[in-house]
């Protein structure tokens, strides 16, 4: 196995599968099924996960809500989606925490690092939710954050696109795919991988990022035995 410990981020979009809002239910346990086949194998697992396909705070700051409100709202929407794939692991058979970076006893244990460690070496899947605890960052910048917190090798972005491409692959069929980027490439070429503040704190800390397709059956587990799908950026 290449990577012995991960951080998985996933979008709440995702979740949605083929519907508009929400959480699909199918999607959730095909996450669950791929999800398990690196546990298996011994790999360490911690995700975040983002709360798009519920809310988003930028969202309803165009429509005039305060901004603050409503990325606590975002914050809120990442825990429904954590508690959803925590059910979808455990119904798996798997072995869950879910830590929650605004304290919410009932449902989640603070976020706290070495208890999160613990987790991981004992093979439980952490699920890190409510982002950063803070509004006006992402949950590409928590999962950056948690990454780097509990020394992860590398972090995951599973998305619905194979990689990073020299421009958007679904308007452009001239779209040409990177295997790998330097962070600086990343930079002079203008492309987008994570927001900045996510994407500058990977650099800075050194940790390798892997965009890849989520949603095709067998790739989490090919990125973690080492294969070479995806995008890596790496320094
Ligand atoms: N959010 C926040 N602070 C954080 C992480 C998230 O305020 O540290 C809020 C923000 O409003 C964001 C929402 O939660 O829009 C959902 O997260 P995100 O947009 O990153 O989800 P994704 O796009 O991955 O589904």
């Amino acid at each position: 196995m290449k990577y012995k410990r991960i951080l998985l981020k996933l979008s709440g979009e995702a979740l949605m599968g083929n519907r508009q809002y929400g959480i699909d239910n199918d999607r959730l346990k095909e996450y669950a099924a791929e999800i398990k086949k690196v546990v298996d194998k011994g790999c360490q697992v911690a995700i975040v996960i983002g709360g798009g396909n519920i809310f988003r705070g930028l969202a309803g700051a165009a429509k005039g809500m305060d901004r603050v409100q409503g990325d606590y709202m975002g914050m809120l929407a990442t825990v429904i989606n954590g508690m959803a794939l925590q059910g979808a692991l455990e119904d798996a058979g798997i072995f869950t925490r879910l830590q929650s970076a605004i304290e919410m006893d009932k449902v989640a244990e603070p976020f706290i690092k070495r208890k999160a460690t613990r987790h991981l070496e004992k093979g439980r899947v952490v699920i890190f939710g409510a982002g950063t605890g803070n509004p006006y960052f992402t949950t590409d910048t928590a999962a950056t954050l948690r990454a780097i917190e509990i020394g992860a090798d590398v972090i995951l972005k599973g998305t619905r696109v194979d990689g990073i491409y020299d421009s958007d692959p679904e308007k452009n069929d001239d779209a040409v795919k990177f295997n790998s980027l330097t962070f600086d490439e990343v930079y002079e070429k203008g492309l987008k991988v994570m927001d900045m503040t996510a994407f500058t704190l990977s650099h800075e800390n050194n940790l390798p990022i892997i965009v890849f397709d989520m949603n095709k059956e067998g790739n989490l587990l090919k990125i973690v035995e080492g294969e070479n799908i995806g995008t890596l950026v790496n320094v």
